[in-house]
């Protein structure tokens, strides 16, 4: 941890030599003592200090100063610090100044010259000065703050955003946080430009789109080359799994994701049956060691970028971004994945962020403090949001229309679930209205045909999902429900022989356009399961080399 800091300014060279060695004898030990010799100077130096956001504790300045007076710099630094202790050093003819100065900078003591014997007349008050800094002097928090109102959907969104790309940050709500309030006025800002992003290199934005806030964390969104051998689109664990390998095995890999790494995965709070992990780890753990991976033996990123058409061009596959820029490339692997289904009910939509979450229950678990939540769905995404919300959740009930969990849940689950005395499943049941003015404030649950209106701060829906595959349904076979066909079950569509001209079969993974395949939970017949969509990432990389060298 950094010293604290005294800082003291006086332009006459034998004054400040002796304050300084007094000083030193008596604080150096847990202070670092600075010196400047003019008023000027020393409004530079708080500067620097609050740029590198060094603790400043205590300010001792000298009153009479040619260009700058020390009030002047007192009523700087308590400006730029405000818990720092200001002292001023007055000769006695301008005690007078020094009185007034009480009020205007608010000065915490003055001190005549000369101060001896220092042990009577300067350590006792500066002890005391320093002890109450001490006391009060909360370590100034130097990441990324989030500044906006509980119930906004957009807060919600850039929390999601933060933690999915793990990034350490403090969130503040501007309704009951003092600090946040006073942060914003700081910055020139009001409440409609909530949510504000305080980044750790000091920049402060407001209403950032996650494109913005992406190029503020230095995470790329522009394509580095003119072409590659190989773009993924997606990065959930199988398109990371292919970046890793497509990077380490000497391929141009460009990986292409909307939102953040991890895709489904990044958004489970304990991956309890992944190989390796005996304790499990949570997906956004997985997500960014797998990402962290992949750019080390490199791969590149960019993000937030959304892939919305694909084409073929003399001969390669052109991928065009939701910011209208393509990317030229050999070959495509598809790792779109899913997307969660939504519950249409009455105001779900209106609600969605402001207390309705889909698959948001890391990010907003804390918020849930103490409260009554709900979880809809019976899988084992439901069931980890369970476990986790009930760590923080006074009650969690989960809402599912069959008898009990055994068909749609793993057994580990189940049992978890049953120990755990502050969950309640409410089986025979359904969400019939979500309900609250500007944030969810109670459900009408259907239980058995037994409508109820119960208080709930939240509600979490995993009731299914569908493949994230529109845009590129035109280009490749997908079955009735938008699934890629790929190799063996591709062959067996009645539409292959219109559409596949190649001498060769396609390859396990391939599409019905050559060099463009598909891996993970977007392809027909997947198993989704973290261990499989890896899996097929992994192969997907393989066949790309097959197809590479015809
Ligand atoms: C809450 C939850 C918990 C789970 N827990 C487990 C578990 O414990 N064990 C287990 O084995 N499985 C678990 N699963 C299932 C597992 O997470 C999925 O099977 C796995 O994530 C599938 O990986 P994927 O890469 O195929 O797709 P996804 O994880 O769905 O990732 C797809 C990615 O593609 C991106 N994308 C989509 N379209 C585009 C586009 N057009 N342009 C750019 N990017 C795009 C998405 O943003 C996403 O990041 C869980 C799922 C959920 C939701």
């Amino acid at each position: 941890m950094k010293k604290p800091i005294i800082l003291t300014v006086d332009d006459d060279a034998q004054v400040l030599n002796a304050i300084t060695r007094d000083l030193r004898q008596e604080f150096r030990q847990e202070y670092r003592i600075l010196s400047v010799n003019s008023g000027p100077e020393a409004l530079k130096t708080l500067d620097e200090l609050r740029a590198r956001a060094e603790p400043l504790a205590l300010v001792l300045a000298d009153q009479r100063m040619p260009e700058v007076e020390g009030v002047e710099v007192l009523t700087r630094a308590r400006e730029l610090f405000p818990d720092t202790k200001r002292v001023l050093l007055t000769a006695y003819a301008d005690t007078s100044a020094a009185i007034r100065a009480i009020n205007s900078a608010q000065l915490d003591y003055y001190l005549l010259k000369p101060w001896d014997p220092p042990e009577h007349l300067l350590y006792p008050t500066l002890e005391d000065l320093l002890a109450a800094w001490q006391a009060t002097h909360k370590p100034r928090y130097d990441g990324v703050r989030l500044i906006g109102f509980q119930w906004s959907p957009l807060s919600h969104e850039l929390k999601d955003f933060l933690s999915g790309y793990m990034v350490g940050y403090q969130w503040l709500d501007y309704e009951t946080s003092p600090e946040a309030q006073a942060l914003v006025k700081a910055r020139g800002f009001g409440p409609t430009d909530l949510p504000l992003v305080l980044c750790a290199d000091g920049a402060a934005v407001p209403r950032p789109t996650k494109g913005l806030l992406a190029e503020h964390l230095g995470i790329a969104n522009k394509p580095q080359q003119e072409l590659y051998d190989v773009v993924v689109v997606g990065a959930g664990p199988s398109g990371l799994a292919a970046a890793v390998y497509g990077a380490s095995e000497g391929l141009k890999t460009l990986v292409v994701e909307r939102q953040t790494p991890g895709g489904q995965a990044g958004t489970s709070s304990r991956i309890e049956n992944y190989l390796g992990f005996p304790t499990g780890l949570s997906g956004a753990e997985l997500a960014f060691r797998a990402w962290t991976q992949a750019v080390r033996l490199g791969a590149e990123f960019i993000a937030p970028q959304e892939v919305s058409s694909l084409c073929i061009q003399d001969g390669y596959k052109v991928l065009t971004l939701s910011n209208g820029s393509e990317v030229r490339t050999k070959a495509v692997i598809l790792t779109t994945g899913v997307s969660y289904r939504t519950l249409d009910v009455p105001g779900m939509d209106r609600l969605s962020g402001a207390g309705v979450y889909y698959g948001a229950a890391r990010t907003e678990a804390r918020s849930c403090d103490q409260e009554d939540v709900y979880i809809v769905g019976g899988g084992n995404s439901a069931g980890q949001a369970a476990m986790y919300l009930a760590t923080y959740a006074r009650r969690v009930f989960i809402v599912i229309r069959g008898a009990n969990l055994s068909a749609s849940m793993s057994a580990y689950l189940i049992e978890q679930i049953r120990n755990t005395p502050n969950i309640e499943l409410l089986p025979h049941s359904h969400i019939r209205e979500a309900c609250g003015q500007d944030h969810l404030e109670a459900v009408v649950v259907d239980r058995n045909g037994t409508v109820e209106k119960r208080p709930a701060r939240a509600l979490f829906v995993f009731i299914g999902t569908r493949p994230s595959t529109e845009w590129v349904c035109e280009q490749v076979i997908c079955d009735g429900k938008g699934f890629v066909l790929t190799g063996r079950d591709l062959v067996q569509d009645p539409r292959y022989g219109q559409v596949w001209k190649k001498d060769r079969e396609p390859y396990l993974l391939e599409t019905c356009v050559p060099g463009i395949f598909s891996a993970g939970d977007s392809r027909a017949g997947a198993m989704a399961r973290v261990a499989s969509a890896v899996g097929e990432g992994s192969m997907a990389i393989k066949f790309v080399h097959q197809y590479l060298d015809e």
